[in-house]
């Protein structure tokens, strides 16, 4: 038997996801984004979901040449753009386009030599300060790199830093708008939160959406709105079985550190979950689980290789019942990886990627 831990990728749900994208910026073009190993899902599971973007966005050569090789002939954006010079031999070989960010990767197309000119996405720092153009240096690059016989489409692209949040995308649009008014060419600003929050607004939604995280079914603002509020579906459900039942005293506590400690008799099941699984160590007792379907909550701290529930309220529950972790449990029951990773003080990305290698995947 091996051990009782799997995931499981709903390709499904990801088309799902892809199509509330649309709905809400139906006069735009979707890239699906699937960097990072289409976070942490591993792109050929999902790849079956993605038949309903228009377009792929990563960052690595190697994960476009993969998406390549499972038979995607559409558009695929290198976001990042490439790291040297040499990587622009590639990006022509398999048609990508790709971000220019700085004038280095400029100079590289100058000096390129291409049989097929490259669509490039010419990316404006409009205040994020991650990569980028500042505003005032963007319009000099547009007007070189159009010059140049190695490009000829230049789409104009930005990124948000606070879409998501209280602060909002006002200002970078301002900057963005401002900056381009006069300038041809398709634009591409919007990722998932500004698709989900501000697609109202026609400049938002552009031409092109990065649709990242909601593809996966996470809600970028958690907990200010949940998937049920955005109508997404998960894409990824971690589920274990328990392998050990114990019955505990007031006074008796569970696990490394003692941190928590029984007020009352109470049973718990020890589950085949651990931080080494990619379930994060720091979540605390009181973490939301299913059991068998059922809300329940972790107790102790998390070890490497097993975690605790609280069955008191479960009397039918015990050796061998199944555990969510998050995603889909039986019948219709959802754990959003979005309230597990608030209980553990960061965000449903991270715990997508930091699935562990040695959790077997299947593909629903
Ligand atoms: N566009 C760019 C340039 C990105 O770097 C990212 C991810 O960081 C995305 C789009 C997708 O973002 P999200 O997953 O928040 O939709």
């Amino acid at each position: 038997m091996p051990r009782p831990i799997e995931a499981l990728i709903h390709p499904a749900a990801l088309a799902h996801n892809l199509q509330r994208a649309r709905a809400l910026a139906p006069d735009a073009r979707v890239f699906a984004v699937v960097k990072a190993n289409a976070y942490g899902h591993g792109i050929e599971n999902v790849f079956p979901g993605l038949r309903g973007a228009d377009g792929i966005a990563l960052l690595d050569l190697d994960e476009a040449q993969r998406v390549r090789t499972l038979g995607w002939r559409g558009p695929i954006l290198l976001l990042e753009g490439c790291f040297e010079a040499r990587d622009l031999e590639l990006c022509s070989r398999l048609r990508l386009w790709h971000a220019v960010h700085c004038q280095e990767q400029i100079d590289w197309l100058a000096m390129h030599k291409t049989h097929e000119p490259h669509r490039v996405f010419l990316k404006m720092n409009s205040g994020m300060n991650r990569l980028g153009l500042t505003p005032s240096a963007f319009r000099a690059a547009w007007t070189r790199l159009n010059a140049l016989p190695q490009v000829d489409e230049i789409t104009l692209m930005t990124h948000f830093s606070d879409a998501d949040g209280a602060r909002g995308i006002a200002h970078q649009m301002q900057v963005f708008l401002e900056a381009t008014s006069d300038l041809p060419g398709e634009r591409s600003l919007s990722n998932s939160a500004a698709v989900l929050r501000h697609a109202a607004d026609a400049a938002v939604r552009a031409d092109w959406v990065r649709a990242g995280i909601m593809s996966y079914g996470s809600a970028p603002d958690y907990p200010e709105h949940d998937i049920h509020h955005w109508a997404l579906q998960p894409t990824m459900t971690l589920r274990a079985r328990i392998i050990g039942v114990q019955q505990l005293q007031a006074g008796d506590t569970v696990g490394y550190g003692s941190s928590f400690r029984a007020e009352g008799p109470m049973r718990i099941g020890v589950v085949a979950c651990g931080y080494a699984d990619g379930y994060p160590r720091h979540a605390p007792s009181g973490t939301p689980v299913l059991v068998d379907g059922q809300r329940s909550r972790t107790v102790g701290r998390v070890s490497m290789d097993m975690l605790a529930v609280d069955l008191s309220a479960l009397p039918q529950a015990g050796m061998g019942s199944e555990v969510t972790l998050w995603g889909r449990g039986p019948g219709a029951s959802v754990l959003s990886i979005d309230e597990v990773a608030h209980a553990a003080g960061t965000i449903g990305y991270e715990l997508m990627c930091a699935l562990a290698r040695r959790v077997p995947v299947s593909v629903d």
